[in-house]
């Protein structure tokens, strides 16, 4: 069975093939209750028929994180199950880190309790806090993002103090200690959190040296 065209111009849903007809493409996913491919954009269709693949184009095309990216976040809220994150864009870790790109507005992105990369913890706060600046892998390329904060390079890099509201300082991979009032607080902290190619200041504007 095959999935005909009418016109090569899509909008965002819309069906562009079937699954077992070709493999999705930038700007196309795969509807997992049907098994179709659809448009992620408003845009055009290109086929490439050696290797299978639709993708749609767009005029105005906007960078999305690919599966894999490095994103940098912040935690808007974190339930019982889920972290909801802001992802303000993407960047490359090595060999020094830098912005690959930012997005003019953030993404959102989720991280489920089993992509925390941690064996024992009570809940979810003392894995992230929201507020806090943090490294997270891609792991899916649609919208909503999913994301994983599996491994050393992932986790908290910039947290502040929940009584003091001062920028609080790593003393090791899971504990943070306030400089000021002395409060110790439980997290996944990068181990990058401490390095100083990666620096934060006071208004979360984030600067990576070039
Ligand atoms: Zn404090």
């Amino acid at each position: 069975m095959s999935f005909s065209l009418k016109n090569d111009v899509v909008v965002p849903g819309e069906i562009v093939a079937q699954q077992e007809e070709f493999v999705e493409g930038e700007g196309v996913y795969v509807d997992q209750e049907t098994g179709f491919l659809r448009s992620a954009f408003l845009g055009k269709i290109a086929i490439d028929l050696n290797n299978k693949m639709i993708s749609v184009n767009t005029h105005k095309k906007l960078k999305l994180p690919k599966k894999n990216s490095i994103v940098l976040c912040s935690v808007s809220s974190v339930k019982e199950n889920i972290i909801f994150v802001d992802i303000f864009g993407v960047i490359v870790l090595y060999p020094r880190p830098k912005w690959e790109h930012e997005f003019s507005s953030p993404l959102s992105g989720a991280i489920l309790s089993n992509q925390i990369g941690v064996d024992k913890y009570n809940d979810l706060t003392e894995i992230v806090k929201p507020g806090d600046i943090i490294l997270a892998k891609v792991i899916s390329s649609t919208n909503p993002f999913n994301l994983s904060l599996k491994g050393p390079q992932f986790g908290v890099i910039y947290s502040m103090c929940s009584k003091c509201g001062e920028v609080m300082t790593p003393i090791n991979n899971d504990q943070l200690k306030c400089p000021k009032c002395g409060n110790v607080e439980k997290r996944k902290i990068s181990n990058l959190a401490t390095s100083k190619l990666l620096k934060i200041d006071m208004k979360k504007t984030i600067m990576i040296p070039p």
